[in-house]
């Protein structure tokens, strides 16, 4: 239900995990164990969280943004480009030389970037194209402050 929200958060530079095939104990054991903060729309998973002393955060909206809203209500939420993640699997990024992208970046990107990232994962390669402006320029209004 929060993939989308995973995915802003890796870009972001949030080690960010995200499963839809666990159950609550499972998910509860994950956090407790790498020191993760539990967040998801189901408030009973909430409760009994923070009962047995697992940091949970409760997502009431259903739209990205105001997820991220509700999340910046209570902790502080920074960008931090150079610990942007790979929003498909959370894998770190590293740069990569752009001559040896000629063949696997698209020729428009190519020809307008001059810095690249590979997911050292899964070896998605990334570039700061529309999509990452598109994120960064909502999250300045939703902060209403300049993070770039
Ligand atoms: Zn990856």
């Amino acid at each position: 239900m929060l993939g989308s929200l995973a995915r802003w958060l890796r870009i972001l530079g949030y080690d960010t995990l995200y499963y839809v095939d666990r159950d609550d104990d499972e998910l509860r054991a994950e956090a407790l164990k790498t020191g993760r903060i539990l967040v998801t729309r189901d408030s009973e998973l909430v409760q009994r969280s923070i009962k047995n002393g697992t940091p949970a955060l409760l997502i009431e909206s259903a739209e990205t943004l105001k997820q991220l809203r509700e999340i910046t209500d209570v902790y502080n939420l920074d960008v931090i480009p150079k610990n942007t993640r790979c929003p498909r699997c959370n894998g770190l990024l590293e740069p990569v030389e752009k001559t040896t992208l000629k063949e696997i970046v698209p020729e428009e990107s190519y020809n307008v970037f001059d810095e690249f990232w590979r997911c050292v994962e899964c070896e998605a390669v990334y570039w700061r194209g529309s999509h990452w402006v598109q994120i960064l320029e909502s999250l300045e209004r939703l902060q209403g402050s300049n993070i770039l």
